[in-house]
């Protein structure tokens, strides 16, 4: 079994079964909570499906082209249809959108894939586009949905699916593909794994967002270092910031938020309650806007968004940063 999933061992079996008698259904739904790996396992099936050198009947490579293009989405042949915002349900015209492509005859794979997520907050309308394909399934096509539980989807599709329902991994499984697998220290694996009820998908979501968060609390940090430093700091500042920023994207994010705390630093100048967008760092920016007045705070503003457009019109980054950071208040 060489599937790259976690546990759920038996539903991959299962999964191979089909695999190996050469006739996959046409139609499965994995059910199972949020988190629990629903749309990874999805994934590794439309690998198995479609590896172009499967070390073994039923196995993928996950080396090869179409086992690449696979997992990072980017395949001709698959079609992944997920809710725009969490929570909110597909969209019906994306949906039908997608059952047309599906009807197309394949580009390169042997299998054409769609994997629609989250198929237990879909309309009833999306439902019915659905069906049709459902009814009259073309040869090559597959359809994967994943919802919470098979009980919320309309029984005419869940009756056409071959229903995966997955259960929770054992704590120590979680707790041992977190510190094996993704490197997290063994105290917040051992915390994460108790905290997820058997949900890797859900411990992972949590170590990534708090790997955001530090990320945001460093920026903050030298944001605000910028009002305390001397003309010579700054200069030094700027010289790291455009070294880093070889990788022109982080250094995008960083003038993005450096611009979104400049604005909350201004808004709470001028207004001590006005709502501000950076929540999770309200008090320091306050604290900050009691000694920085709006005028400097708006200079500094203008200043980074200057900066902002000059990357846009690739003028030369460091001298836009040092003139930008000269502008800053001073502590
Ligand atoms: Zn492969």
């Amino acid at each position: 079994m060489t599937w790259n999933v976690v546990g759920h061992a038996w539903a991959i079996r299962a999964l191979q079964r089909d695999l190996a008698l050469g006739r996959p259904a046409h139609a499965y739904l994995f059910a199972g909570p949020a988190g629990i790996g629903k749309r990874t396992l999805a994934l590794a099936f439309a690998q198995a499906l479609n590896c172009a050198a499967p070390p073994a009947p039923g196995e993928a490579c996950g080396a090869c082209r179409p086992c690449r293009q696979i997992a990072a989405r980017t395949h001709p042949d698959l079609f992944v249809l997920l809710p725009q915002e969490p929570g909110k349900p597909i969209k019906v015209e994306a949906a039908r959108e997608m059952m047309h492509m599906l009807a197309l005859s394949p580009l390169e794979l042997q299998w054409r894939v769609g994997l629609l997520a989250n198929f237990d907050q879909a309309t009833s309308s999306t439902a019915n586009a659905l069906l049709k394909t459902l009814e009259e399934p073309p040869a090559s096509v597959i359809l994967l949905l994943t919802a919470e539980s098979a009980e919320t989807l309309l029984p005419t599709i869940v009756s056409r699916c071959r229903v995966i329902t997955l259960r929770t991994l054992p704590r120590p499984e979680v707790e041992a593909a977190l510190t094996d697998r993704w490197h997290v220290p063994p105290d917040r694996a051992k915390l994460l794994a108790h905290l997820s009820g058997g949900r890797l998908g859900w411990a992972l979501r949590e170590v990534e967002e708090q790997g955001a968060s530090q990320a945001r609390r460093d920026t903050l940090d030298a944001w605000r270092s910028v009002f305390t430093s001397s003309r010579a700091k700054r200069f030094e500042q700027v010289a790291r910031l455009t070294k880093e920023g070889d990788e022109e994207q982080a250094l995008r994010r960083t003038l993005e938020m450096w611009q979104s705390l400049t604005h909350d630093l201004l808004l709470a100048g001028i207004d001590s309650q006005a709502p501000l967008t950076n929540l999770d760092f309200a008090d320091e920016i306050r604290a900050l806007a009691a000694s920085i007045p709006a005028a400097p705070a708006r200079r500094w503003l203008a200043a980074l968004q200057r900066v902002e457009r000059g990357l846009e019109r690739n003028l030369n980054l460091r001298l836009a940063l040092e003139a930008a950071l000269l502008e800053a208040p001073s502590l």
